[in-house]
């Protein structure tokens, strides 16, 4: 019998990945603040609790998915007041470094390990069961934890010790958001200069400019057909998404005295982006700002 697993936070993300893991055999106990969240695990076969304490009823390993750093702070600030010694603390969600180091600490004060997992792969990575996980934490904790994460996963990235998950996120999705605005920005010099976008795109994804805002989530409809510019900007990755990492990034960037002078220009770009009410759009509709910009 595999060991139960208590799942918090049961939304777009956190849904599927504790669906994958009941596929996979586990016993989940599932708690979530949303209803609608709640019905759709309850048909998939998750036993819902009436709050997040309850789902460690004979858990061994618990898993939170939530919004931001204060959501996962505040819940596992509540988990280990009743938390068993010995339980395997996972925060699969996004959020900033030194929150993630505070959920260690606190997880080591109740005698718990403890591992930051953020994730890529998005909705479809998620449902799909082929995320990425990016981990921050001890070796021994990774080890009991990894069995769980590949039932989630496809691929598991031991990245240091706490914290180093949401490091290599936070670094990893400042390098998506620069090099998706400057992607929208050639895009859209090249539409001035009269060339079309399948030239640009044959030359590009198969030069030095290649990178996957490119040859995966390409801006532009018609080149790469599964791009969200070929279904009206429907995520994908939601803008207001990119702007969280975005800002995320910068946060982090000034609390260690780096200069990120591109990534703080594309921040601005997103927030912009979303101030004018386009967040709920894929992030490459960035295009269409840069466009109304240009003369
Ligand atoms: P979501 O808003 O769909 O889900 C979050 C869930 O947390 C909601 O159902 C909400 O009701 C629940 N929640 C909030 N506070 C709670 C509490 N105190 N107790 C219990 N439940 C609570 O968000 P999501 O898209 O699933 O994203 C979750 C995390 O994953 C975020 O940090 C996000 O940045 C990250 N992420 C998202 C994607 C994506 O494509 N959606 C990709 C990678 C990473």
């Amino acid at each position: 019998m595999l060991e139960t697993i208590a799942f918090i936070g049961l939304g777009n993300m956190g849904g599927p990945m504790a669906v994958n893991l009941v596929k996979a055999g586990y016993p989940v106990r599932g708690f979530d603040l949303s209803e609608a969240a709640k019905l759709a695990a309850r048909e998939s076969g998750i036993t819902l609790c009436d709050t997040a304490a309850h789902t460690l009823t004979g858990a061994a390993i618990v898993i939170t998915m939530l919004p931001a750093g204060h959501h996962v702070l505040s819940v596992w600030s509540e988990l280990v007041e009743v938390v068993d010694e010995g339980t395997l603390m996972i925060d699969c969600s996004t959020i900033d470094v030194d929150s993630a180091r505070r959920c260690h600490a606190l997880a080591a004060g109740a005698g718990c390990l403890s591992l930051d997992a953020p994730v890529s792969g998005g909705t479809a990575g998620a449902s799909a069961g082929t995320l990425t996980f990016m981990v921050g934490g001890e070796a021994d904790a990774l080890s009991r934890g990894r069995p769980v994460l590949e039932a989630m996963g496809r691929r598991v990235v031991h990245c240091g010790s706490a914290g180093a998950g949401q490091a290599a996120k936070i670094c990893n999705n400042m390098i998506l958001g620069i090099t998706m605005a400057g992607v929208c920005e050639a895009f859209v010099l090249g539409e001035k200069l009269g060339l079309s976008h399948q030239a640009l795109f044959d030359v590009a994804s198969t030069s030095s400019g290649q990178c996957w805002a490119i040859s995966t989530n390409c801006p532009v409809p018609g080149p790469v057909p599964t791009s969200p510019a070929n279904r009206d900007y429907t995520p994908g990755f939601a803008a207001a998404l990119m702007l969280k990492d975005m800002r995320l990034s910068q946060e982090a960037a000034n609390s260690t005295g780096t200069v990120t002078a591109l990534g703080a220009h594309a921040t601005e770009l997103y927030d912009l982006f979303d101030q004018l009410g386009h967040g709920g759009e894929d992030f490459s509709a960035i295009i269409n700002y840069v466009r109304s910009q240009s003369v």
